[in-house]
């Protein structure tokens, strides 16, 4: 059996983050690479957990450098992921890359072999429901969310696999079949 990349994608609030951290929690062969942003942190997130949070400086300089796998930017911030990090946690484990479309399609060409997986949410009233529910973001800052869900789910074609996170224990098992096939194959 092997070590994957798998990169996770999907429009903002359909349960990216609450699926792999459920994943991350059962599996101790998998483990999720942790990004850089320039964003703000938001309420109970810490420097190094859910991301690496650098002034746009250092992220330009890093760019510069070549440290980033892939990056991306979103809503007037950067995210990257840390060539690094990924590189020495393969050797150990399976590692899973929460990004955008943009990001895992470049992911793909530096990492062939990693496998694309799009989260789809059950509808459209439903993700708004869970992105009003989370209570992390404005009214404005969901519609502006909002307006790239098209453009997102209208690249699912270039994905491996399609989950659709209606019920999270029916999704999880989805993934992890998909996890299990892929470290079999050669
Ligand atoms: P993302 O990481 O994709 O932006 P989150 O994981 O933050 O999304 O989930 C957004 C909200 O939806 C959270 O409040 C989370 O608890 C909720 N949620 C996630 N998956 C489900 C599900 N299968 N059914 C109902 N609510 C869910
Ligand atoms: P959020 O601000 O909600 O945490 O993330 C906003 C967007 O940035 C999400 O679509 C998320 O998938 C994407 N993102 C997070 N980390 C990375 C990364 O390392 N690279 C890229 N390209 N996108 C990322």
């Amino acid at each position: 059996m092997k070590n994957i990349l798998m990169v996770v994608s999907g429009p903002s609030g359909v349960g990216k983050g609450t699926l792999v951290k459920t994943l991350i929690k059962r599996r101790a062969d998998v483990v999720e690479s942790v990004s850089c942003t320039t964003r703000a942190p938001r309420e109970g997130e810490v420097h190094g957990r859910e991301y690496y949070f650098l002034d746009k400086a250092e992220f330009l300089k890093r760019i510069q450098e070549n440290d980033f796998l892939e990056y991306d930017e979103h809503f007037g911030n950067f995210y990257g992921t840390p060539k690094s990090f990924v590189q020495e946690e393969l050797k150990e484990k399976s590692v899973i890359l929460e990004i955008d479309v943009v990001g895992a399609l470049n992911a793909k060409k530096a990492f062939p072999d990693c496998v694309l997986v799009m989260i789809a949410p059950p509808s459209v009233a439903e993700l708004k429901k869970r992105l009003q529910g989370r209570g992390t973001e404005t009214d404005e800052q969901i519609e502006n969310r909002l307006s790239r869900l098209e453009y997102e789910l209208s690249q699912k074609d270039k994905y491996d696999f399609v989950v659709v996170n209606d019920e999270l224990e029916r999704a999880l098992q989805e993934l992890e079949d998909i996890i299990d096939k892929a470290k079999l194959e050669k």
